[in-house]
């Protein structure tokens, strides 16, 4: 057969060795044969083995010097680690194992031969509380939505405490799929940021309480309390104050005090207390009050708010309402003037009176008797002021009134002081209509003799000569009802409102018809510690009526 050159064999059914131009055994439809060209072939094949194997050999060394390079890195890391005092792991995601350094283990209390070098472990350190947090993070990771790690958990150390750690990982290998194969990451010890950071949580959680509890102080506070800064501007208000103002919150805050209290001291104080040159520090404010429409006063009270350095900030104001205290100061400077008054008139008539009496022996014994008579009214018109001022201190003490109770008829009482009104004041038209169905009660006859006494009195004082003063009793079922009606002067329905009141006089000036404003005070008392009611109608111009209502008290 005739060699045919380097030829593709073809149907070759057996193996074929040729050296050197000499064709080995055959078996088989076709030959090929290697000449001296076929040389060549073995010479360039060679030549590219030669080449291989130095590029081998080179790439062999290149990575060797990668493999240096790398561990000199992770040995440089690790000294950087160690240096900062971290711990380095080394998670296989695949496998699970875990590798750490000496100093992660440490950091715990333990030792490296004591924990064992998987994520199984890590995982059984975190604590209860920050596990699924944790676990979600490594999730995150894993499914290869982040590269980066970054959780803060506590572990457990090996005496049964926790510490704070921060991990910080990368992925830094990852599989054909994408998903990570390896983790590399490092553990800081935390505690100490922790716990200050946890101890200054918790301060500002108290603080936030101590002001929650102080805006509930002062929400609920009475007493109104404005806040206002160096150039007198408001900087918090409570909600009495707002109240007190008539205004909101948004429209009083930077308002300046002289617009918020154009009238009066107020503003001048304040830059007296701010400046320190004003030792007092209350002062009355005047104010209208636009719900009920009328006047009010409050105290202001002043106090400084001083700096570490001795400066004046802030100025803290109290508005406490005294309406009712300076009202009840002026109706007790009036009292005792017309206490005064009232006891003098009489005091007067009995001391002239007297002195006639003694001066004058040759007297006719009829002339004689009527001095004496006012003598005798005058003394009991006194005993009648000093009783009522008895009962008054009495009130005042919140001391019950004792009641000496007796059967009694009203009807009775109430004749018996018509025939003295008809004969002292007979410009008046007395009209007395009776229940016909009378029956006695239990009552304090004195003292409801003097309440009735008032009544009439009242109603004789408060209307014009001529005027009619009709009393009616009507018996109810389970008590008495009396009425004493007037066509005088009668009374606003302000005025109607306050007439019970301690010291209440409509008039109290000098020029007023006599009276303490006692009467229906002390009425009041007596009817209510009989188990009864007192109430009063009146049209301004048309006249008053009172009506008393008792219960029937049985033995
Ligand atoms: P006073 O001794 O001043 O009469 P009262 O307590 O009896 O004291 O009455 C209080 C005030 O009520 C009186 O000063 C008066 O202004 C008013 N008042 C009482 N009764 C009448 C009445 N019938 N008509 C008009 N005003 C009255």
């Amino acid at each position: 057969m005739k060699c045919c050159g380097w030829q593709p064999v073809v149907s070759c059914t057996a193996a074929v060795f040729c050296w050197s131009g000499n064709c080995v055994a055959a078996t088989g439809d076709v030959v090929c044969c290697i000449d001296t060209c076929e040389r060549w072939f073995f010479a360039v094949i060679s030549l590219l083995l030669l080449v291989l194997t130095a590029l081998l050999l080179r790439s062999r060394r290149q990575q060797q010097q990668a493999m240096d390079r790398l561990s000199e890195q992770e040995e440089r890391l690790r000294l950087v680690l160690e240096g900062a005092r971290d711990g380095f792991w080394d998670w296989d995601v695949t496998t699970g194992v875990s590798k750490v350094s000496e100093r992660w283990c440490l950091m715990l209390g333990y030792s490296p031969d004591e924990l064992e070098p998987t994520f199984n472990q890590w995982q059984s350190l975190i604590h209860p509380d920050d596990l699924a947090a944790t676990m979600d993070r490594c999730q995150q990771c894993i499914a290869g939505g982040d590269d980066y790690f970054v959780s803060e958990f506590r572990l457990r150390t090996k005496d049964g405490g926790w510490k704070w750690i921060l991990s910080r990982g990368m992925v830094v290998e990852r599989n054909h799929d994408g998903t990570p194969r390896r983790v590399v990451g490092a553990h800081s010890d935390i505690s100490a940021h922790k716990t200050v950071e946890l101890e200054l949580k918790k301060a500002l959680v108290e603080a936030e309480e101590g002001r929650n509890k102080i805006d509930a102080i002062l929400s609920s506070m009475a007493d109104g309390l404005l806040v206002f800064d160096n150039d007198c501007a408001v900087t918090a208000i409570n909600a009495s104050a707002l109240h007190i103002l008539g205004k909101s919150a948004d429209d009083v805050i930077g308002m300046g005090a002289a617009q918020l209290f154009p009238e009066g001291d107020f503003n001048l104080w304040l830059r007296q207390v701010q400046a320190g040159t004003n030792n007092r520090n209350a002062i009355d404010v005047d104010m209208f009050d636009r719900q009920h429409e009328e006047p009010r006063t409050f105290q202001a009270r002043f106090s400084r708010i001083v700096t570490a350095h001795g400066s004046c900030d802030e100025v803290v104001v109290t508005l406490h309402d005294v309406t009712m205290l300076r009202k009840m100061s002026r109706l007790k400077s009036e009292f005792i003037s017309s206490a005064a008054h009232e006891l003098r008139t009489p005091l007067t008539a009995v001391m002239g009176f007297a002195e006639l009496l003694l001066g004058d022996e040759s007297l006719p014994p009829q002339q004689r008797r009527e001095y004496l008579q006012i003598v005798v009214d005058k003394s009991e018109q006194l005993s009648s002021i000093v009783d009522d001022l008895l009962d008054l201190t009495r009130l005042e003490m919140g001391r019950p009134i004792k009641l000496m109770r007796e059967p009694c008829s009203v009807n009775d009482i109430v004749a018996s002081l018509l025939q003295r009104y008809r004969n002292e004041a007979p410009q008046h038209d007395f009209v007395f209509v009776p229940d016909s169905n009378d029956r006695e009660v239990l009552v304090d006859r004195r003292r409801l003799a003097k309440v009735i006494d008032n009544l009439l009195d009242n109603a004789v004082k408060y209307s014009p000569d001529g005027g009619r003063i009709e009393v009616r009793s009507i018996m109810e079922k389970c008590g008495i009802r009396l009425s004493v009606s007037d066509n005088g002067i009668g009374l606003e329905s302000a005025q109607l409102r306050r007439i019970f009141d301690r010291f209440y006089r409509v008039d109290a000036s000098d020029t007023a018809v006599r009276g303490l404003g006692l009467g229906l005070a002390i009425a009041k008392t007596v009817v209510e510690s009989h188990g009864g009611s007192i109430s009063a109608v009146s049209t301004p111009g048309d006249g008053t009526t009172v009506t008393v209502f008792l219960p029937i008290v049985s033995d």
